[in-house]
């Protein structure tokens, strides 16, 4: 919206940080999907060329700055600054280990700094009016006004402008939300409320937000909402670094298991572990944010988890009997005694037995009662 409507707003704000920093190049990173935005803002920063108001000598200042537009292939990791300028410079989009720090060390070793457009558009109508001016708007703690993007089941989906401090009811309002049961804060990398904490308000100190706020009525299935969270981050996951890379594709097998209606309370036990691990231990921020929206959901929304669960009990997510072909033919049997039946009565011996519960697998457990069945 910014780029389509507000054009020269983004372009002044780089020029004043170009300014601000020393600066006499900036790129704009547009993400693969606004492609069909290209021509239109290349012919606009031409414009500017010829109008003296981009390129050498701006206005006769003496100060020189001029805009590459650079086209990413639409990674969700590339909007993260470090991973950013590893695409700018022709590189997959892998963020950096920190320090240093793009300020210091950023694009081909360059001092750089990455913001995005709503901040550079904000950049520019304070240099006009003033720092007290936007200083008046929001709250004390966070100061001027949000751009949300508001989607989902609302009437009038749609970019709105809010001083901070609006309450999420605010919004759901002017977007022509009805019978709505959730909300997610920042997409789905954010905290996901529910109707009881429509009372809050966004800013830095209560909802923190990104801007994209998700809406979700009470004929939606949380548990699904929660199942393609996990999916797109398994997707959008870089690989970079283990917890992330590991913990969306285990989080997304999860989420498979309990829709496939194989799922115990174990699993949903792991998927809270899974948050915590990924929160503490992730490499960037795609990796902290990926599951606290659906940690939120399993929380606040036990009920749509707990109704997929198979049994109280643990339920493995393959066919461990077929597993056991191999060993059967290698020890030459195909008895009764060598096939599982129901694994849920192995486990429950096990966890009897002096193997003690959790660390013992169905795999190994029946094979042994198998064998001792044998004369
Ligand atoms: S947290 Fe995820 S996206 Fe970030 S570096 Fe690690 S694997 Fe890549």
């Amino acid at each position: 919206m910014l780029l389509n409507s507000y054009f020269d707003l983004v372009v002044d704000g780089m020029c004043i940080a170009g300014m601000a920093i020393g600066a006499n190049k900036g790129f704009i990173y547009l993400r693969g999907e606004y492609r069909y935005l290209l021509d239109r803002l290349e012919t606009r920063l031409a414009q500017r060329r010829e109008q003296g108001l981009l390129g050498r000598n701006i206005l006769g200042r003496g100060f020189t700055f001029d805009i590459e537009i650079h086209l990413g292939a639409g990674a969700y990791i590339c909007g993260e600054e470090s991973a950013l300028i590893e695409s700018l410079e022709g590189k997959p989009g892998k963020p950096r280990i920190r320090p240093p720090f793009p300020v210091t060390n950023g694009y081909r070793g360059q001092p750089t700094t990455v913001n995005n457009v709503e901040t550079l558009a904000l950049a520019a109508l304070i240099a006009v009016r003033g720092g007290e001016w936007f200083r008046a708007i929001g709250t004390p703690a966070s100061t001027g006004t949000k751009l949300l993007s508001v989607s989902g089941d609302v009437e009038r989906p749609g970019i709105y402008e809010f001083p901070f401090g609006v309450t999420v009811a605010e919004v759901l309002e002017a977007a022509g939300a009805r019978d709505t049961q959730a909300m997610t804060s920042a997409g789905a990398a954010g905290h996901c409320l529910s109707a009881d904490e429509f009372g809050r308000r966004i800013a830095f100190e209560d909802v923190a937000t990104g801007g994209s706020i998700m809406v979700f009525d009470t004929s939606r299935d949380m548990f699904e909402v929660a199942r393609n969270f996990a999916h797109f981050f398994a997707h959008e996951s870089c690989g970079f670094c283990t917890p992330c890379r590991v913990g969306t594709a285990v989080n997304a097998r999860l989420v498979d298991k309990l829709a496939a209606n194989r799922g115990s309370p174990y699993d949903l036990d792991e998927m809270a572990k899974m948050h915590r691990l990924m929160q503490g231990a992730s490499h960037c921020g795609l990796g902290n944010t990926a599951t606290i929206a659906i940690d939120d959901m399993l929380a606040k929304f036990r009920p749509a988890f707990e109704r997929r669960l198979m049994s109280a009990e643990y339920e493995p997510a393959f066919d461990l009997d077929a597993a056991l072909t191999k060993a059967r033919q290698m020890t030459g049997r195909d008895d009764p005694g060598a096939h599982l039946g129901d694994n849920r009565s192995a486990l429950a011996e096990a966890r009897a037995g002096v193997h003690g519960a959790a660390a013992v697998s169905p795999a190994t457990v029946r094979p042994a009662q198998a064998k001792d069945a044998q004369p």
